[in-house]
């Protein structure tokens, strides 16, 4: 690993020095926020959106919302109306408090409104990724029990409606639409409803959104979320993406995966912050252009994308102005050095990596703007919380030594249940004090985390327990190689040896003398027992929809044996 430490630029962050903060740090500092302080009961929508428009920010820009047809502006003002009128639309069909109301089409401006419409209401809403095929789409309906599915004409095709018998209506949101029984036409409903909607106020306890997993090591989990997560969605907005007033802000993740929510909604609305909402794929050109249009000040993004963003050089970006950019942050997958090192020759900033799930609602260990940043670790944990390295009994473990990644239970924005699945949820939490994350990671004596890799894709290799993640930040450096997963693969004398898949990057192919000039890489840079025995080359790697590289595929490959659920799959 680098050892170089990189200081902060910023001498004016939201959250001032990060020990002094951590030793005093109590959570009901910040629920004096909420109305539940006055009145008992609350709501994130109102919390997030109303709350600004009913203040001297009601005319202020929630949404920018662009695609490739469309460019949009929506104040808090307009987005509390317009969700207000989306809601309306689905209390008229019945949603009542607890209800499930999937949403599974693509980015626009409607998908926000009646998100938030369905939280007004006090439904559950359940985001679906617009890429999910029928399979898919039916499983996550059947186990959340949905009532009432909004989709757009083009997918409605990939949902099988006679084969789900708790599914009373379907919303569609687009042209020509024919309305029956179960058809709903949304924009003939939009029109005539109110702009007035009665808030269900509800406990900080009742259920809010229900996301599935993204699917990288089985199949996808339903992780329940309480209004209550709110707490940490807005302290982190402050804390990790030290959201100011003036700042533009740009959460690139789908609101199919919890980033897209938790961060890419809830945090910097409750923020009270512009928020730029871009629809369609990923490329550089458009991208770059995201970022210089709106003039982002702070971008939260994945490393699959700085990497594509690598891989594809500077002219392109020489070619924007960046310069209204402020504070870059990455989630999602491990944050390779190599990455932070292309942040700060082509951004001239650090990237700070954040790391929590699905299952913990909201940021945990980051990298602070205030912090110094050791390139290749997740940061330390948010004041708040209490985070470990334990064995597999829950006994703690010293610094340096590799383990399970912990939290204590109990922070705001934890999950409340797997649906479905008591057991499942139980089986997260070990001497019942900790939430044991199923990520293999080690503190350092100076108290940053450090990951290593999924506690499953942990390799054994003569004796010793070696991480991916490493070995695949080491391959990546090499200027080869664009992306990398590395797995053990059984070996009757060694329990396991490394193998790496390799994605090359354009210009380069493959040949026995670049194999052997990576491995060298790997062997001169981090050791001889950490180079890959075997190296195999593909066009691509296997990834989750989130993009997240598939290693339990490379390892069903190369095994011969099934590949289990594939639902989130890149095709
Ligand atoms: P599934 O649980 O269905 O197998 P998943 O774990 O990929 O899928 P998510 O909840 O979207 O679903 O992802 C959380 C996981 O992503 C973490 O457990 C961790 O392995 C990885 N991750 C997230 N952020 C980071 C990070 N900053 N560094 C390293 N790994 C990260
Ligand atoms: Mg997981």
């Amino acid at each position: 690993m680098m050892s170089k430490t990189l200081s902060s630029t910023n001498a004016n962050h939201n959250l001032g020095n990060y020990d002094e903060v951590y030793d005093s740090y109590q959570w009901s500092e910040v629920e004096k926020e909420f109305s539940w302080s006055n009145t008992g009961r609350v709501n994130m929508a109102h919390e997030a959106i109303d709350r600004h428009a009913e203040s001297d920010k009601g005319n202020k820009v929630a949404l920018y919302y662009s695609d490739q047809d469309r460019k949009e502006e929506y104040t808090f003002k307009e987005m509390r109306d317009y969700s207000n009128q989306a809601g309306n639309v689905l209390k008229d069909i019945g949603v009542v408090k607890g209800d499930r109301v999937f949403i599974f089409m693509p980015r626009s401006p409607e998908l926000y409104f009646l998100l938030l419409g369905t939280i007004k209401l006090g439904g559950i809403v359940g985001p679906l990724f617009e890429a999910f095929m029928e399979g898919a789409v039916k499983d996550r309906l059947e186990d959340s029990g949905s009532k009432v599915l909004v989709t757009t004409p083009e997918l409605l095709g990939r949902v099988p409606v006679d084969e789900l018998p708790e599914l009373e209506k379907v919303v569609i949101v687009g042209n020509d639409v024919k309305e029956d029984d179960q058809t709903i036409d949304f924009h003939r409903q939009f029109e005539r409803a109110s702009k007035t909607l009665d808030m269900e106020w509800v406990d900080r306890e009742d259920g809010m959104i229900l996301h599935y997993t993204s699917g990288s090591t089985g199949k996808p989990k339903g992780v329940l979320h309480v209004h209550n997560a709110m707490i940490q969605h807005y302290q982190s907005a402050k804390w990790v993406l030290d959201l100011k007033d003036d700042d533009v802000y740009w959460c690139t993740a789908d609101p199919g995966w919890v980033t897209g929510t938790s961060y890419g909604i809830f945090a910097p609305w409750l923020a009270g912050v512009s928020n730029v909402i871009r629809g369609g794929r990923f490329s550089p050109e458009d991208w770059y252009q995201t970022l210089e249009d709106y003039q982002v000040s702070v971008w939260y993004s994945a490393p699959t994308a700085f990497r594509m963003l690598m891989s594809y050089g500077d002219k392109i970006l020489q070619k924007y102005n960046l310069t209204s950019l402020r504070h870059v942050l990455s989630v999602g997958e491990p944050l390779n050095p190599e990455v932070i090192r292309w942040g700060m020759q082509a951004l001239d900033l650090r990237i700070h990596d954040t790391w929590w799930m699905t299952e913990t609602g909201a940021q945990l260990i980051c990298n602070f703007p205030s912090m110094e940043i050791k390139p290749g670790s997740m940061g330390k944990p948010i004041p708040g919380t209490e985070a470990a390295i334990v064995d597999d009994q829950g006994n703690v473990l010293p610094p340096n030594r590799m383990g399970n990644l912990a939290i204590k239970k109990g922070w705001p924005s934890m999950m409340r249940a797997i649906w479905n699945r008591p057991e499942k949820f139980q089986s997260y939490f070990l001497a019942g004090d900790w939430y044991v994350s199923g990520d293999s990671a080690y503190m350092d004596e100076d108290g940053y985390f450090w990951f290593q890799g999924r506690v499953d894709d942990v390799i054994m290799t003569a004796g010793e327990r070696v991480g991916p993640f490493e070995i695949e930040s080491k391959l990546v450096e090499h200027p080869a190689v664009a992306e990398a997963g590395v797995i053990g693969k059984p070996d009757p004398v060694r329990g396991e040896i490394i193998k790496a898949f390799i994605a090359l990057r354009d210009g380069y192919e493959y040949s026995d003398e670049l194999q052997e000039e990576i491995r060298n890489f790997v062997k001169k840079g981090l050791s001889a027992h950490a180079a890959p025995r075997e190296i195999e080359f593909k066009d691509t790697l296997p990834k989750t929809r989130s993009g997240k590289i598939m290693r339990r595929v490379l390892k069903a490959w190369e095994l011969d044996l099934p590949t289990g659920d594939l639902s989130t799959m890149e095709k």
